[in-house]
């Protein structure tokens, strides 16, 4: 028989993780707000807590995949999950884990923070990539890394609690940037070329520039922000000019491309024309 495990929360996400257990024959009981996403779950073999509590003291190993970190909070609220072992797969911030994984230490249970990075679709699906970050009990970590590799790959990255969550918000914020130059792009384009035509050379064009990480974790690590810069800041500053008057002949609003190509400019200012972009990160320090 399989570990069993109780699973609060059965959104897009909560739903899908439950579907990936069940399916692997793990025995499940489920708890949700609205009752109704549990009940569909019972026909594929879950059984139906009636109250958070009832969920958490049904097995040893207590997942919670809620809205955010406030949801999550009430939902536990009510709960003991003393000698549990209790994961919390909902996105929150660093602080915000290693402030849950105290109110369960107090309470005597072993916490892990988890960051799911996938979209449902991808998980329980072998070779989606999916993967889920985890920080906090290794032990735990450990003690549960089957049931665990079920749903998505796990990544294990250290004790502190607010690892899994760091790492979860910086992938996600990268993302945001691109996102964002994405949206600009199709905007440029989308009266003059097919988007799905356009689609192929952004897709292209994204994957040819990632190793740019590589370059800019190259001059962090040394403290030289001038090795291997190919496109000097001078350069790019003119060139951004011309980003912005294509922009206007386009008609499209300069807005998600000004705030970077501001910091650009103070960076230049600063005196820094050999190096490429990577001296923006100094000035983005909040002090
Ligand atoms: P959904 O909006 O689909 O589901 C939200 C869940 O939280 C539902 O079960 C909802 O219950 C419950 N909930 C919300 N507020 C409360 C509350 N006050 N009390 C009790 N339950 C509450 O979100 P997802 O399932 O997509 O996301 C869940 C978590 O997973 C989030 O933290 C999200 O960031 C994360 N995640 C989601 C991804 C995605 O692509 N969907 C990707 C990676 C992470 P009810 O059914 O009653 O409304």
């Amino acid at each position: 028989e399989k570990p069993a495990l109780s699973l609060l929360g059965l959104g897009a996400m909560g739903g899908a993780l439950a579907r990936a257990w069940l399916a692997a024959g793990h025995p499940v009981t489920v708890w949700n707000r609205t009752a109704a996403r549990a009940e569909a779950l019972a026909d594929q073999g879950a059984r139906v807590a009636a109250t958070p509590a009832e969920a958490v003291a049904a097995s040893d190993l207590v997942i919670v995949c809620l809205l955010d970190h406030a949801s999550a909070g009430e939902v536990l609220d009510g709960a003991d999950p003393s000698g549990k072992d209790l994961v919390d797969l909902t996105t929150g911030t660093p602080e915000e884990a290693r402030a849950r994984a105290r109110w369960a230490g107090e309470r005597g249970a072993r916490f892990l923070d988890g960051g799911v990075m996938a979209v449902p679709p991808m998980i329980g699906t072998a070779g989606s990539g999916a993967y889920v970050f985890y920080s906090g009990s290794r032990a735990l970590f450990e003690d549960h890394a089957g049931t665990l590799a079920v749903p998505a790959g796990t990544v294990y990255a250290g004790e502190d609690p607010g690892l899994a969550a760091l790492l979860d918000v910086a992938l996600l914020s990268a993302m945001t940037g691109m996102f964002a130059g994405v949206a600009h792009a199709f905007a440029l384009t989308r009266d003059d070329v097919a988007p799905k035509e356009f689609a192929d050379l952004v897709v292209g064009w994204l994957r040819a520039m990632a190793s740019y990480a590589y370059g800019v974790a190259d001059h962090l690590d040394t403290g030289d922000y001038t090795r291997n810069v190919t496109s000097g800041l001078a350069m790019m500053v003119r060139g951004n000019a011309t980003l912005l008057r294509t922009a206007e002949e386009q008609r499209v609003s300069p807005e998600l491309l000004t705030p970077f190509m501001t910091l650009m400019e103070r960076r230049l200012a600063g005196g820094h024309d050999g190096e490429g972009t990577t001296g923006v990160i100094d000035l983005l320090r909040v002090p």
